[in-house]
C-alpha cells in the first residue's frame, strides 16, 4: 500500500487504522450516518493521513468496493475539518475520481461539499474556473450550485459566477453553455431571466440539457405552459450541427410531415421548411 515514506511508524500504524475503521463504515452515499470526528476520534494530527489516503492508488483502483469508499469516507471527512488544504484535498479527490472514470456515480458527490456549509464554496469555484476539462469543470460548477441551493447566503454569488462563466457564450461550445445553465437554473435565477432568452435567440445553448427558452420559462415559473408543440431537441439539434433542416434531411433523416419543424418555428414541419 503507497503511503508517504515519511510518515512515522506511530503514522503508518494510525493511516491502517483509519483505513481499516472506515471500510467498515456503511456506503458512504448515506449522508446521514456521518460525524467522522466523532466516530474516528479525529485530531488535527490526522489531516495529512486523510489527504494520503484519498490518494492512495491502491484503494482508488481497488475491485473491492469497501476500500474504495474507504477514500470517499476521508473525502468527507476532511471536509468536516472546514480548513484550505482539506478542501482542496477533496476537490482533488472529485477530480482523481473523474480522470479514472467513476463518472456514473459521480453525481452522488456533490453533496459531499453543501453540508459543511458554504466554507468550500471559494475553492469550488475557483477550481472550476482553473479546470480545462469539460466533465471535471461540470462536476465542480454543479457542486457549487448544490451548495448554493442549500444556503441561500451564497445564492447570489454562485448566480453572479455562473453568468461570468456564460457571458463569452458566442465563443463557448453550445452543450458546455447548457450545462452551465443546468446548474444556474435551479438557482432560479428569474431577474436573469432576459439574458438566458439571449443565449436562446441567439441560439447558443444545446437543447438536449434544458429543453427550449419556453421550458425554462416554465420552469422558472414565468410560464404556465407551452404555446408551442414540444420540439424533438435532439433533432433540433442535429440540424443547428448540420447547418439546417434541409441538410439534415439530406443526410437521411426522416422527419414526420405533422412533427413540429427541428428549425425550433414551433410550426409542424409541412408548414415550415418541408420543401
Ligand atoms: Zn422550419
Amino acid at each position: 500500500m503507497p503511503m508517504p515514506a515519511d510518515f512515522t511508524a506511530e503514522q503508518q500504524q494510525r493511516y491502517q487504522a483509519l483505513f481499516e475503521q472506515m471500510r467498515k463504515f456503511p456506503t458512504p452515499f448515506d449522508r446521514k450516518t456521518t460525524d467522522y470526528h466523532a466516530k474516528l476520534g479525529l485530531t488535527t494530527a490526522d489531516l495529512p493521513l486523510l489527504l494520503a489516503l484519498t490518494r492512495d492508488e491502491d484503494y482508488l483502483e481497488a475491485e473491492e468496493p469497501d476500500d474504495f469508499f474507504a477514500t470517499l469516507h476521508a473525502a468527507y471527512a476532511l471536509g468536516e475539518y472546514r480548513d484550505e488544504a482539506a478542501s482542496r484535498a477533496m476537490i482533488e479527490w472529485v477530480l482523481q475520481d473523474i480522470a479514472y472514470g467513476c463518472d456514473e456515480s459521480i453525481y452522488e458527490y456533490l453533496d459531499m461539499f453543501a453540508p459543511e456549509g458554504v466554507f468550500h464554496l471559494p475553492f469550488l469555484l475557483e477550481a472550476a474556473q482553473q479546470q480545462h476539462d469539460d466533465d471535471a469543470r461540470d462536476v465542480l460548477i454543479s457542486a457549487a450550485s448544490s451548495v448554493a441551493q442549500q444556503h441561500k447566503e451564497v445564492r447570489d454569488e454562485v448566480v453572479g459566477v455562473l453568468l461570468d462563466m456564460l457571458k463569452p457564450y458566442a465563443t463557448q461550445e453550445r452543450f458546455y453553455n447548457a450545462l452551465l445553465l443546468m446548474s444556474l437554473l435551479p438557482l432560479k435565477p428569474v431577474e436573469h431571466v432576459d439574458f438566458i432568452r439571449k443565449l436562446y435567440a441567439e441560439k447558443a445553448v444545446d437543447m438536449t440539457a434544458c429543453g427550449d427558452i419556453e421550458d425554462v420559462e416554465i420552469y422558472l415559473g414565468l410560464r404556465n405552459k407551452r404555446t408551442t408543440p414540444k420540439p424533438d431537441y435532439m433533432l433540433m439539434d442535429m440540424a443547428h450541427e448540420h447547418g439546417g433542416v434541409a441538410e439534415l434531411v439530406a443526410g437521411g433523416v426522416k422527419i414526420g410531415r405533422n412533427d413540429p419543424c427541428p428549425c425550433g418555428s414551433g410550426k409542424k414541419y409541412k408548414k415550415c421548411c418541408m420543401p
